[in-house]
């Protein structure tokens, strides 16, 4: 992704090739801060619901040409979801002492291999226009590129009449691995209204993923649907303290 030198989102840029080899040293990545890991996962979170969007309205894939999501992406990007679920938080707490376990193992896959995959052949939707409307304000650009997406998955899951019993298997897996459920989580605690209406702008722009989404969309719903994914965020917190 590029970035303007005030770190405000400006394109995708895709290479023309995959690469001949990707090499991941677990080790490495055991000493490297779990911020890195977590923040994976949150990327990687984004990738079957995204998928979904884009295969429910036909939309074109990420692989540039025409193409749209085929048997094996959904079901890489499902895997990556699933995978996610069953050993993030174990992946998580390995990282945080140092250890490497199959869990880690099974997460670096997921965040890389699956997510990679997943969302080049299924394609992107409201997680990532909502990822890139949020560079809009500076005081996100203290978060990694996967926390914002996160909360771009919670957002969109509202925007898109999502089941309430789906988005809070979403919500308790952000929250057991440290995932922003809310926008004081992303450094915009009391942002002013008309600030978040420039991110959900930004959001909307034409050529946007969040186009890929079945419903209709606007700034105002983009707003509404961000306000209503930080109200479930900040309950869940306050009834889980
Ligand atoms: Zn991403």
């Amino acid at each position: 992704m590029i970035y303007s030198p005030a770190g405000i989102y400006e394109s995708a840029c895709y290479q023309k090739s995959n690469p001949a080899a990707v090499l991941v040293d677990t080790d490495i990545i055991t000493q490297a801060p779990v911020r890195f890991l977590v923040s994976g996962m949150g990327d990687a979170l984004a990738t079957w619901f995204e998928a979904r969007s884009c295969h429910a309205t036909q939309a074109l894939n990420e692989c540039g040409g025409r193409g749209v999501s085929t048997l094996s992406g959904m079901n890489l990007a499902r895997l990556c979801y699933d995978t996610l679920l069953e050993y993030g938080l174990a992946a998580k707490l390995a990282v945080e002492r140092q250890l490497v376990t199959p869990a880690l193992e099974r997460i670096v896959e997921a965040n890389i291999l699956l997510s990679g995959i997943g969302f080049e052949s299924g394609g992107l939707a409201s997680a990532h226009s909502i990822h890139n409307g949020l560079t809009a304000l500076e005081a996100t650009h203290a978060f990694y590129h996967g926390e914002k997406v996160a909360f771009g998955v919670l957002a969109g899951l509202q925007l898109t009449d999502a089941s309430p019993v789906e988005s809070a298997i979403v919500y308790a897996f952000c929250e057991q691995v440290g995932l922003p459920t809310t926008l004081a989580d992303l450094g915009l605690a009391g942002a002013a209204r008309t600030d978040l209406m420039k991110v959900a702008e930004k959001a909307c722009v034409p050529g946007e993923f969040i186009h890929h989404e079945a419903v209709e969309v606007s700034p105002e719903k983009v707003l509404d649907a961000m306000l209503a994914a930080d109200a479930m965020g900040a309950y869940r917190k306050r009834n889980s303290a």
